[in-house]
């Protein structure tokens, strides 16, 4: 009798035990929080860039205690750079929470651990099954893009009607026992060989039932957001010098975009300033829009308010910086590229 062909996961797993990476810095114990952390720095970031942030992030708060007492401003300054900063924001609200609701203590029920900010199901079964050995599905990035193309699905994986076949492939597929190292095997897969770009099939251990990989249609899946033009906005960054070449920043509202981040005051126009010179003006693109900005030097050191400040209750903050010897807080990425340009180029005072 011919033997029965070995399982999606079996394959999966087999793979895994002899080409998977079991060394990432977030592999080398079961600790909880560490395990949360670079599940959340792994949403929508590469694990190379997520390596630096990640050792930083664990050297400065070791721990649940550490990161819940921490000012904000200290979290966002270690993600600086990594984008998506409402997740340093959810992070350090949800240590504060498990503080004072879980005694410390990382909760082991996916219910509970759902209901923290900034984790969804994926992220929660990820976490329960890496640190706790519990069986659970997840759905990431890389993982989608695996199940797309072995089952040759179309359609834009974001639409709720392919996200819940997407679902249910996935749950069939996940064993009852080894969930945890199938969830990193897949995850693997989908990082190492079915690479969103030149995927390297041949290698796979799951192509002999790859429909994607049947067809040569591989490149096809999975299928893109239907593409909406981006709206273009437009502002003013609004940068005042003292004589100490010292330049003024706000803080954002915890809110929102660039949320608890320092940045220039801004300004829809500028009929109202006297502006000593205007910088070359440049594009920040977010998921949902283009921002194209001007900075301008403005010729006096009162305080500028963005626009939307006085209709705040509380005003924001600010301080005088030296862009070559900035405070450890966090900057929103333009702004970052700005000081460290005034840092080569101090601009001279007219
Ligand atoms: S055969 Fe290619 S497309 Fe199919 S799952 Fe493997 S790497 Fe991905």
């Amino acid at each position: 009798m011919p033997n029965k062909p070995l399982s999606f996961a079996q394959r999966l797993l087999a793979w895994y035990h002899t080409d998977g990476r079991k060394d990432l810095p977030w592999q080398r114990n079961r600790d909880p929080y560490a395990i949360w952390v670079s599940e959340i720095m792994l949403q929508q970031t590469q694990v190379s860039t997520v390596f630096p942030y990640f050792e930083r992030f664990l050297d400065r708060f070791p721990n649940m205690a550490t990161l819940a007492q921490a000012p904000i401003d200290d979290v966002l300054h270690l993600w600086t750079g990594l984008g998506y900063y409402a997740r340093a924001r959810n992070l350090h609200k949800a240590a504060q929470l498990i503080q004072t609701t879980h005694a410390g203590q990382f909760p082991q029920s996916i219910e509970k651990v759902i209901e923290l900010p900034g984790i969804g199901l994926s992220t929660a079964g990820a976490i329960l099954s890496f640190a706790f050995g519990q069986t659970h599905t997840i759905l990431d990035g890389n993982v989608k893009r695996v199940l797309c193309r072995h089952r040759a699905i179309e359609d834009w994986p974001g639409k709720t009607q392919v996200h819940n076949t997407l679902w249910e492939i996935a749950y069939q597929l996940t064993p009852e026992d080894r969930a945890a190292e199938y969830n990193q095997a897949i995850m693997d897969l989908g990082a190492t060989l079915c690479r969103r770009s030149k995927p390297d099939c041949t290698q796979c251990p799951v192509n002999q039932d790859c429909v994607a990989f049947a067809e040569n249609t591989v490149s096809q899946y999975p299928e893109s957001k239907p593409k909406n033009k981006k709206p273009v906005r437009q502002t003013f960054m609004l940068i005042s010098i003292n004589e100490q070449q010292e330049v003024l920043l706000e803080r954002r509202p915890p809110v929102g975009i660039w949320g608890g981040l320092w940045c220039f005051p801004e300004a829809s126009d500028t009929a109202q300033l006297t502006i000593s010179h205007q910088l070359p003006e440049f594009r920040h693109t977010f998921s949902h829009y283009h921002l194209d900005i001007t900075p301008v030097i403005i010729n006096n050191t009162a305080k500028p308010n963005s626009d939307d400040n006085s209709r705040l209750e509380e005003p924001r903050p600010t301080q005088w910086c030296k862009p070559s010897a900035l405070p450890a807080v966090g900057y929103a990425a333009p702004v970052r590229k700005l000081l460290a340009m005034l840092a080569k180029q101090p601009i001279a005072l007219s």
